[in-house]
């Protein structure tokens, strides 16, 4: 049985791990190098990014992080823990660091001011969406701007012109979303991450 460690610098911890215990995975917070270093995964909560990373800093955790996402620790990250990541970020606060990992561009606060927060229902294949459309929160929340050629696209938000932006990813054992399941009653995103995990 694989433990997920869930991020615990900053952000919504507890909601992560009620959804985890929902699909019946073990998990535990993680704050320090040692803890890191006990868990088999990791999940990067919702919050806000340039404190995630000022903490990760400060206890000396941003380096470990990018050690063990290298080393093919599966991760998912959802809102803040996307833009954490991501490998590169556009609206950052000057000198904004990511653990990185994923071959992706991300804008912070992309759906802009007039939208702070918004709810939707995707399509997401992935999970089985749309038989049974996935219903997104989105919390002043990041979109992906560019994939690289490893990426796939998981979910995408319509929008004006038609194109709609790119809001779930995965790339190998990376998996990252705009919105924050954590805060629906659908379990469907971290099921499939717990997949990702045993698989690996
Ligand atoms: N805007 C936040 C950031 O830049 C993310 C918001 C969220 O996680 N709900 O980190």
């Amino acid at each position: 049985q694989p433990t997920v460690g869930v991020l615990a610098l900053q952000g919504d911890v507890r909601e992560h791990q009620r959804m985890l215990a929902t699909v019946g995975a073990q998990s535990r917070p993680v704050r320090t190098p040692s803890e890191l270093d006990a868990v088999d995964a990791l999940v990067l909560p919702g919050g806000e990014s340039t404190t995630m990373w000022r903490l990760a800093r400060t206890f000396g955790l941003l380096e470990p992080l990018r050690r063990r996402v290298a080393d093919g620790m599966p991760a998912y990250g959802s809102c803040a823990g996307m833009i954490m990541l991501a490998d590169r970020i556009e609206g950052g606060v000057a000198g904004q660091e990511t653990v990185g990992g994923m071959d992706i561009t991300v804008r912070r606060n992309a759906f802009g001011r007039q939208v702070d927060s918004f709810e939707t229902d995707l399509d997401f294949p992935a999970i089985g969406a749309p038989v049974e459309p996935f219903h997104a929160v989105f919390i002043r929340a990041p979109w992906v701007e560019k994939v690289g050629d490893g990426v796939d696209v998981l979910a995408r938000v319509a929008t004006g012109d038609g194109t709609g932006n790119i809001v779930a990813v995965r790339q190998g054992r990376l998996l990252a979303t705009s919105f924050h399941p954590e805060l629906t009653a659908d379990a469907r995103v971290h099921a499939l991450f717990l997949d990702i995990v045993k698989e690996a």
